[in-house]
């Protein structure tokens, strides 16, 4: 026996303690190791109670089977694999169409291992654009900043941590809870690379206003004669605002909307592991960031991060393209969107929560308890969620609001209205035992590691999705 493995069962022969800090020194059969594994998967949590996370945890099993069949496809390889390159072609152009783009059919988007890398991206062509601008400023030490709101999604400050930027946060202010078009257009300097106006926030689910952002650095423009892109960080609402509220102007149909993002794990319905980012015009993807290849014969722009990445991801993009339409994606995330709702109303008709957002926009919303309410706090009611299997995180609000304490629902595909009102029963079962408590329990810090488990590098509210 393996010493490493600890004691063997006696009649399956299975070791009970599996190997954690070094390779075993041998090999085991197959079936043991996948059995041995999922029995250590059950420790995770059901996708379906977990209202923690945006990300996708089910797809069709055509599509599941079609991503396993397509596992081994790695999408850099245009060479071997061409006809998956041309996939993700046409989910770009699909996006393209989607959001707007003056030119569709330009080749001028990528997909991403997610947001995260998209936004990267769309942040060091913004960057790149202003130093071109400002050749000269820039060698003599100018600077240069980002504009955006403190409830901007860890990306961003990653961005401007690794490629040395200056990230200049909007505070949230009495009943604004994100990035407002005045207080964006203040912060701006001849320093500023842009502005990242996100669709919608992932502190509340609500959409910042892109159309006023963008009039007001017109505005800026025509005083200043300061040009300022913006960046929309659609990760989320990039997939519901085009079927939800198709007349809201939040994409490429604003002209100076230069770049735009959007998870396709998030309400792109993928498994874990796709973004997307397109950029309007050649303009605002400067060419000198860009690799050329030519491994199809033709000309093939790359510009990621990445080298090697999954190919399956895209072609499960591109079979919920096929599969749901654009009737189908309306249907999709208009009842989920009518979940959501459902769920704020009767969170609220309990009579001890105050909605900050109601679910309308994203199908996300966060609620804090009513004033009188002094036994108990979001930590404990998050806490006490848990224990039926719920998870639903608890957090304090980024500055100027860190008073605010709240707890958020994200709402996905295949969440019903059935166990919504679980939820509720669940929720107002608990209220008794609460309001039994001498006072709150929990606060913050038991919140993220409770939740999130120790996080790599600082700890705290960066590891919400
Ligand atoms: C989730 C999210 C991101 C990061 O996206 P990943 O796909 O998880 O890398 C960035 N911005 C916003 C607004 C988000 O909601």
């Amino acid at each position: 026996m393996n010493p490493l493995f600890g004691e063997a069962d006696p009649v399956s022969g299975i070791s009970a303690v599996l190997p954690r800090t070094r390779l075993p020194e041998g090999p085991m059969p197959p079936a043991t190791v996948s059995l041995l594994i999922r029995d250590e998967l059950m420790l995770d949590g059901n996708p379906r109670l977990n209202l923690a996370t945006f990300v996708t945890t089910w797809m069709e099993p055509e599509a599941h089977a079609l991503m396993g069949d397509t596992a081994d496809r790695n999408l850099v390889d245009r060479d071997e694999y061409p006809a998956t390159a041309e996939l993700e072609q046409r989910c770009v152009q699909m996006l393209r169409h989607l959001w707007h783009a003056p030119r569709p059919g330009a080749r001028l988007g990528t997909s991403t291992i997610g947001s995260s890398e998209a936004c990267m991206l769309a942040g060091m062509a913004l960057k790149r654009r202003w130093t071109h601008r400002n050749a000269d400023r820039y060698a003599a030490g100018a600077r240069p900043n980002l504009v955006m709101g403190t409830n901007i999604q860890v990306c961003w400050k990653k961005f401007c941590n690794f490629w040395e930027v200056e990230a200049r946060l909007v505070p949230m202010e009495g009943d604004r809870f994100h990035l407002g078009a005045e207080q964006a257009a203040e912060r701006c300097d001849e320093n500023t690379i842009g502005v990242v106006a996100v669709l919608g926030s992932t502190m509340d689910g609500s959409y910042e206003p892109v159309a006023e952002i963008c009039a007001a650095l017109d505005a800026l423009e025509e005083r200043t004669g300061r040009h300022v892109p913006v960046h929309v960080d659609a990760a989320s609402g990039g997939m519901i605002a085009p079927f939800l509220e198709p007349e809201l102007e939040w994409d490429f149909r604003l002209p100076r909307v230069a770049s735009i993002n959007t998870s396709g794990h998030k309400y792109g319905l993928v498994y874990p592991g796709i973004g997307w980012v397109l950029w309007r015009d050649r303009e605002a993807l400067p060419d000198d960031l860009v690799e050329h290849v030519n491994y199809l014969g033709g000309d093939v722009p790359t510009f990621t991060l990445n080298f090697s990445r999954p190919g399956a991801h895209v072609i499960g993009q591109y079979y919920n393209f096929l599969r749901l339409g654009h009737e189908g994606f309306r249907k999709v995330q208009g009842a989920i969107r009518e979940v959501a709702v459902h769920l704020a109303e009767r969170i609220e008709a309990l009579g001890c929560f105050r909605l900050l957002t109601r679910g309308d926009q994203l199908p996300v919303f966060a609620f804090t308890t009513t004033d009188d309410v002094t036994r108990f706090n979001v930590f404990d009611v998050s806490r006490r969620l848990r224990e039926s299997g719920w998870l639903v995180p608890a957090y304090t609000f980024p500055p100027n609001r860190q008073d605010l304490q709240v707890l958020r629902v994200v709402c996905r595909n295949g969440f019903s209205l059935d166990l919504a009102d679980r939820l509720v029963d669940d929720l107002r079962n608990l209220l008794p035992w609460l309001r039994r408590q001498p006072g709150p329990i929990f606060g913050p810090e038991d919140a993220t590691s409770f939740h999130h488990g120790p996080s790599f590098g600082s700890a705290g509210r960066s590891s919400r999705t």
